[in-house]
């Protein structure tokens, strides 16, 4: 039997709906590869009663109780005081925190105020997590079969902390087995297309390794789990894997935790290959992404974005009579997009986009969502038509991320 969490987010912001618990679901991601069940996730507000109900609640149930938020050194944050009450306890001042918060505000050269030096009062009988880019620590219970795990609620400050020591001393204390999981990431193809085409794959695999469809923007990873990481079961699983990639190989693109924009880095770089891209409808974000991969200078040149009709025609040289004739949403304004740009900046492949982000601009043989990318190497010039049917910022991503597709594509074909 997996060991059962539960996870108590708490904020008035968030049932304000001013602020989006990401918490709670990055949590969950974590302990579900821990192999860690989360039986049950609880949102309340800055309010004695619901913490208190919520922490008797959750101890009869759970094996953990994960909480995070309203550790600030603000009067509305209630968290702190409720855990003294809740464990019959009282607030003791912890000299190492309190020298941590000390260093923290000398650092920054910000005067310490008495309300910051009150973070390092905690309830006596929890063990401190320290926090090492905050200033609110977390706080570890054990009350008699049930963990409690209290945490601040600034999300990179909460990853950083479960990361650092919470993650592990739960994985030591409530997991047996060792999980592991090995990835397989596709691109280009729906996930229902996908489970089609390894269904009779997807029936034959052993009872011991656990499928799991992640889909995330344009894209969907295929999760192998198995429990008790030796050296049967690794083999057991890289056979599966070697059955079903021949099934999809045109889609894969990579393993574990590549992203699609890693991937183009290393073939172009395994290929010595540059990258320019001349991005209109995306204004940036393609670019972005590409440069957000350490080394990406090796591989990519620089961009350009022509967002205006002049510049396209000024800049990278498409002829006006197109433009006017096509449209700048069209098959040869990107084509002469990408083939300029590549010569422009003396690359060897030259990537464009332009469409139609939205929410206005459609028309009716152009509605919102019209993408065309362009793609240039030294042995051809391409095109593609993409129908995104989402909001302007998810056409943006969308379009990154086709882009991103069609030059892995292509270098796959060279
Ligand atoms: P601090 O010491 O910075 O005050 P805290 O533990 O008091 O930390 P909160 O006051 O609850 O945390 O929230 C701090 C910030 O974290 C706020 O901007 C809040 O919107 C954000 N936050 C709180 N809970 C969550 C959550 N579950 N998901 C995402 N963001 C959250
Ligand atoms: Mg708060």
């Amino acid at each position: 039997m997996p060991a059962k969490a539960i996870l108590i987010s708490i904020g008035d912001e968030i049932l304000y709906g001013q602020t989006l618990d990401t918490n709670s679901h990055w949590i969950s991601g974590e302990l579900d590869s821990l192999g860690i069940r989360v039986i049950k996730k609880i949102t309340i507000g800055d309010s004695r009663e619901e913490i208190l109900d919520n922490l008797a609640e959750s101890e009869k149930l759970a094996d953990m109780v994960l909480i995070t938020g309203g550790l600030g050194p603000t009067s509305d944050d209630l968290t702190k005081p409720c855990l003294t009450e809740y464990f019959g306890t009282q607030l003791e001042r912890n000299e190492e925190i309190l020298s941590h918060i000390k260093g923290m505000f000398e650092r920054a050269g910000w005067e310490m105020s008495e309300s910051n030096a009150m973070q390092a009062d905690l309830p006596a009988n929890c063990t401190p997590i320290k926090n090492s880019i905050g200033t609110a620590a977390g706080m570890w219970f054990d009350q008699n079969d049930t963990v409690f795990v209290s945490m601040p609620g600034v999300p990179f400050e909460m990853r950083q902390m479960m990361k650092d020591s919470i993650l592990p001393k739960l994985k030591e204390k409530f997991v047996r087995d060792t999980i592991n999981h090995r990835m397989i990431r596709t691109i280009g193809i729906g996930e229902s297309k996908l489970a089609e085409i390894i269904k009779d794959w997807e029936s034959q695999l052993p009872k011991t390794i656990k499928l799991a469809y992640l889909p995330t923007m344009g894209a969907v990873k295929l999760r192998l789990t198995t429990s008790g990481d030796n050296a049967t079961t690794q083999k057991l699983v890289q056979a599966e894997i070697d059955k079903v990639i021949p099934l999809i190989e045109k889609f894969v693109y990579g393993y574990e935790d590549e992203e699609i924009e890693e991937a183009i880095g290393r073939m172009l770089k395994a290929k010595g290959m540059t990258l320019a891209v001349a991005e209109s409808c995306t204004g940036g974000y393609l670019s972005h992404k590409i440069t957000s991969v350490p080394g990406s200078s090796q591989w990519f040149n620089g961009s350009f974005v022509p967002y205006s009709n002049q510049l396209k025609n000024e800049q990278l040289h498409v002829d006006m009579k197109i433009i006017q004739e096509h449209g700048a949403v069209s098959e040869p304004v990107v084509l002469a997009l990408a083939k300029n740009v590549r010569k422009e900046f003396k690359s060897d492949v030259g990537v464009s986009i332009s469409g139609i982000a939205g929410p206005g601009g459609g028309t009716p043989e152009k509605p919102v969502g019209t993408v065309w990318i362009g793609y240039a190497d030294a042995k051809k010039n391409v095109a593609k038509k993409f129908q995104f049917i989402r909001d302007r910022e998810l056409n943006i991503k969308y379009s990154a991320v086709a882009a991103l597709n069609m030059i892995r594509i292509n270098l796959d074909k060279d």
